[in-house]
């Protein structure tokens, strides 16, 4: 295993304490810098592909990774960065924007719930059920859409929310998904640029949304429905990291290292064949022994066939 650069103790919400997000500092790297972070970020990556060997031979667990931040925080290159070099067999990626018809036609975990990953992967989601205390919270018209029943609505509501993602997560953890949330915290600066250069690179401008511009009057309510989500539901069972994400380089190896320590934290093995299996697969090991040696004589049989049938005229 690979050395561990980036100290995660400091990222991590200690479950019943304070997200206090606005003493964090968004452009904190640790003391790394560019170049050691992306080095860091290959040995990272290296130990990630050997753990999620694992994980899908052993095929009875599951890690979430749920990933949240504001908009240009950096998800969808946390994701390429990160993900990269792992067995596409064994990972899902969902993103989650406005629900569609259907999904307002069922509650709000539905749509999530079907996305969860199978045992033996890793599953993403950019966005989440959290945007239900995010964006909904933020504007409260969204949930006047919702289409929920009064008693689901009104007074306490946030609370609610927040103690059925807690028993949501407890559910996933109790049943074999390794559950762990993180918030890329961006500065109102930071974003500023990152918009402008959407908007200054043709590669780029595609990703442009005068929505999102429009979202940065709402600063200080998503920064308060943030630290309320976030303190309200970092658990023993499902962690919060809040990860600073000013400079790409450092969230993504912030990232993998909280990957690779969810994935090293878990008691995985490699099936074992059983004992009374071994003599069978010996017999395996001298039938295919036996069949190379066919196989070698019958290609090179092959070959002297095709030479000589190169010499007609
Ligand atoms: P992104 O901005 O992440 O690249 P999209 O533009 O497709 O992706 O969609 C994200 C938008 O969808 C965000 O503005 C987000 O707040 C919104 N969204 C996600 N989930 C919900 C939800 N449950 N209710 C309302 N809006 C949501």
């Amino acid at each position: 295993m690979a050395k561990r650069p980036v100290d995660l103790d400091r990222l991590w919400v200690r479950p019943g304490t304070k997200a206090g997000l606005s003493s964090r500092d968004p452009a904190d790297t640790h003391g790394i810098n560019r170049s050691g972070a992306e080095k860091a970020l290959e040995r990272q990556i290296e130990d990630l592909v050997r753990l999620q060997h694992v994980l899908y031979a052993e095929r009875r667990r599951s890690v979430l990774l749920v990933l949240q931040g504001l908009d240009a925080a950096g998800k969808d290159s946390v994701i390429k960065h990160v993900m990269r070099g792992l067995n596409p067999q064994g990972t899902h990626v969902t993103a989650f924007g406005k629900p569609s018809g259907e999904e307002l036609d069922h509650d709000y975990l539905w749509r999530c719930v079907r996305a969860l990953p199978r045992r033996g992967s890793v599953g993403v989601f950019n966005r989440s059920y959290y945007e239900e205390v995010l964006v909904v919270r933020v504007h409260p018209e969204i949930l006047a859409d919702e289409g929920l029943p009064p008693e689901a609505g009104g007074d306490g509501i946030w609370d609610r929310r927040f103690e059925q993602m807690r028993s949501f997560e407890r559910h996933l953890a109790e049943n074999g998904t390794a559950v762990v949330k993180v918030h890329l915290q961006i500065s109102r600066e930071k974003q500023r640029e990152r918009f402008l250069a959407r908007l200054n690179d043709p590669a780029k401008v595609w990703k442009f949304r005068l929505e999102d511009v429009r979202e940065r009057a709402f600063w200080d309510d998503y920064q308060h429905a943030y630290e309320e989500a976030v303190s309200a539901t970092s658990t023993d069972y499902a962690p919060w990291y809040v990860v600073p994400a000013d400079h790409k380089w450092f969230a993504r190896l912030a990232v993998a290292q909280i990957l690779v320590e969810t994935l090293d934290a878990l008691p995985l093995a490699y099936p074992q064949v059983p004992e009374d299996e071994l003599p069978r697969l010996e017999q395996a090991r001298v039938e295919l022994e036996a069949e190379e040696r066919y196989s070698t004589g019958a290609s090179s049989a092959a070959s002297r066939m095709t030479s000589s049938s190169s010499k007609l005229p």
